[in-house]
C-alpha cells in the first residue's frame, strides 16, 4: 500500500444530490484526486483541492471499502492499530459512509464482516471484542450500557505501561457478525441526538466504535498479539453561528468545534512529522493517542454535500482538510 508519506490519508467523498435538492455543478470531481469547487460569481476563480483519493457521487460503498479501508483493516492482523474518521457538516454523508444502510452497508458492517472472515480462514483462535462510546461536550459515555442521565463522563487514565484507557468502559466479546450487529444496533439507540435548525437527527457527539482482535502466535512462542480498529462518526463540523441555537447548543458547538480543531492539528502534526503532537488538547485525541502515532495508520474521509447551498460549508471543510493533509 502506498502511503505517499502520509500517516493519515485524507480522502474526499461527495454524496449525490437528494431527491429534495436541485442539482447544480458547484462541486465536481476531476480525475481520481481532485475536487473542483466553483466560485459562483467568477468561474475563473474556481478552486481545486487535492486528496489522496477523491470519490464522486457515483462511487459506491463497496469501492471505497475495497480501495481505502480494507488495507487498513488488514493491518490489524499484524498487530497494528488503524483509525477511520468521517468528517463533515451534518447532512454531508458521514453516517452513510461509516455505517450505511441495510441495502448499502458502510464501513462498519463491511469491516466487521471482514474480521470474522479472517477468523474463519486463519488457524488462530481470535478473541474479538468491541467497545462503543460517544464523546459529548468533552465527556465520555459508554454506549454499550443504557444511557443514565445521572452519570458523569468516564475518566481517562494512564496505566503502568503509560497506555491510555477509559476507566470503566465496557467491552463485549463477540463471536459472530450477527451477534455484533444486534449489540451495535441496540447501542446506537443509546446515542444522544438533538434537533437543530439544520437537521433534526443531527449528531452533536463523536461516536467511536473500537474493534479489538487478540490472539496467541502459536503454541511454541505463545506471544499475544493485539490489533485495534477505531471507526469514528464525528460530530457535524458546521459553523454554529448559522444554526442560531440557544445557550446550551452554543456550549455544545464550542466543545465540538474545539475538539475538531484539535483533531485537525493532530493529523497535521502527524502528517508533517512535527515533534509536538497536541494529543492532550482534547478527549478524543488523548484516548486515541496510542492508535494514531507510531506505526499506526489512519484515514480521514472528508464528506462533502454537493451544490451551491453548501458552498460555504464545503469551503470550510476543504480548508480544514487541506491543512490536515499538508502535501
Ligand atoms: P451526516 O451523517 O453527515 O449528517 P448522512 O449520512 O445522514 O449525513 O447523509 C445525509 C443524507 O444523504 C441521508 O439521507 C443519506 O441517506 C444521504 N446520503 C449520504 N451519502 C450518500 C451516498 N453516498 N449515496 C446516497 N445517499 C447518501
Ligand atoms: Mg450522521
Amino acid at each position: 500500500m502506498s502511503l505517499a508519506g502520509h500517516k493519515i490519508k485524507v480522502v474526499c467523498r461527495i454524496r449525490p444530490f437528494l431527491k429534495t435538492e436541485k442539482p447544480d455543478d458547484a462541486v465536481a470531481v476531476e480525475g481520481t484526486n481532485v475536487l473542483r469547487v466553483s466560485n459562483p460569481r467568477d468561474s475563473t476563480k474556481d478552486v481545486k483541492f487535492n486528496f489522496d483519493s477523491c470519490y464522486g457521487p457515483d462511487v459506491d460503498q463497496a469501492t471505497i471499502y475495497r480501495n481505502d479501508v480494507r488495507p487498513l483493516v488488514e493491518t490489524m492482523f499484524s498487530g497494528m492499530s488503524a483509525t477511520v474518521f468521517c468528517y463533515g457538516v451534518t447532512g454531508a454523508g458521514k453516517t452513510h459512509t461509516i455505517q450505511g444502510t441495510e441495502t448499502e452497508p458502510g464501513i462498519i458492517p463491511r469491516a466487521v464482516e471482514h474480521i470474522f472472515m479472517h477468523q474463519q480462514r486463519d488457524a488462530y483462535d481470535y478473541d474479538i471484542r468491541i467497545s462503543y462510546y460517544e464523546i459529548y461536550k468533552e465527556a465520555v459515555f459508554d454506549l454499550l450500557k443504557p444511557h443514565d442521565p445521572t452519570l458523569a463522563g468516564l475518566p481517562i487514565r494512564e496505566d503502568a505501561n503509560r497506555k491510555i484507557f477509559v476507566a470503566g468502559l465496557s467491552e463485549k466479546r463477540v463471536t459472530s457478525y450477527e451477534q455484533f450487529d444486534s449489540i451495535y444496533q441496540k447501542a446506537s439507540g443509546n446515542r444522544r441526538t438533538a434537533s437543530t435548525k439544520l437537521n433534526n437527527h443531527s449528531s452533536r457527539s463523536h461516536a467511536i466504535l473500537t474493534v479489538q482482535v487478540q490472539w496467541q502466535d502459536d503454541l511454541s512462542s505463545g506471544k499475544t498479539w493485539c490489533g485495534r480498529l477505531h471507526l469514528i462518526d464525528l460530530a457535524g463540523s458546521e459553523d454554529n453561528r448559522r444554526t442560531e441555537n440557544g445557550k446550551d447548543r452554543m456550549a455544545e458547538s464550542s466543545a465540538i468545534n474545539r475538539s475538531l480543531f484539535v483533531l485537525g492539528q493532530v493529523v497535521e502534526a502527524l502528517n508533517t512529522g512535527s515533534s509536538r503532537i497536541p494529543y492532550r488538547d482534547s478527549k478524543m485525541t488523548r484516548i486515541l493517542q496510542d492508535s494514531l502515532g507510531g506505526e499506526s495508520l489512519g484515514m480521514m474521509i472528508v464528506n462533502v454535500a454537493p451544490g451551491e447551498a453548501f458552498l460555504q460549508d464545503t469551503n470550510n471543510t476543504l480548508n480544514f482538510a487541506t491543512k490536515s493533509r499538508q502535501v
